[in-house]
């Protein structure tokens, strides 16, 4: 068990541009919303599959855009050329998926923490804060798609918190049950 104190002495928010081209991107499917907002929050591009898009939308949306395409659609594997390309995840909880997604990728769930909107995945910017509540604490991000502001606060940490939790489980080989944060 990591020590929650320990992951706050370190900056909550990551660079204002966390990534490289070599860094994993993802898809999710929408069965996954919840674990696409924690990719990132840790910092990975990741995008969501709109409704009722089709399996092979899906596949070429993943190859052209270099991309897994995360499922618990086991029929998604069917496909030709898939194998590569999707990882068909068998936990049901985001917490288990979060640490199943780890172990078979060697994630990091600390990678760039709260570099990219959680909403829009758009890479934050340094924002002067202007409009944050009054007992906020900086640095500021802002979305540049959708003007939401992030800072230092109580959910931020508890999320950054969740994230130094699953990297510790991960690289300990361990799978979570509980859940304590929500998006
Ligand atoms: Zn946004």
């Amino acid at each position: 068990m990591i020590r929650n104190d320990a992951a706050r002495s370190e900056p909550t928010l990551g660079p204002p541009t966390g990534g490289s081209p070599e860094d994993p991107k993802f898809l999710c499917d929408r069965m996954l919303i919840r674990l696409c907002r924690w990719l990132r929050a840790a910092g990975y591009d990741t995008s969501l599959t709109g409704e009722r898009t089709s399996d092979r939308r899906l596949l070429t949306a993943a190859v052209v855009e270099q991309r897994y395409l995360l499922t618990r659609d086991r029929k998604l594997l069917e496909h030709r050329g898939a194998d590569s390309r999707v990882i068909c995840l068998q936990a049901v909880r985001p917490s288990n998926q979060a640490t199943e997604l780890a172990q078979r990728l060697a994630l990091d769930w600390l990678h760039a923490p709260f570099s990219r909107c959680l909403l829009c995945n758009e890479p934050l910017q340094v924002d002067p804060g202007h409009g944050a509540p009054p007992d906020s604490h900086g640095p500021f991000r802002r979305c540049p798609s959708c003007a939401r502001c992030y800072w230092n606060g109580g959910h931020v940490r508890r999320m950054r918190a969740q994230l130094a939790v699953w990297r510790h489980a991960a690289s300990a080989g361990m799978r979570r049950d509980d859940e304590s944060f929500i998006l």
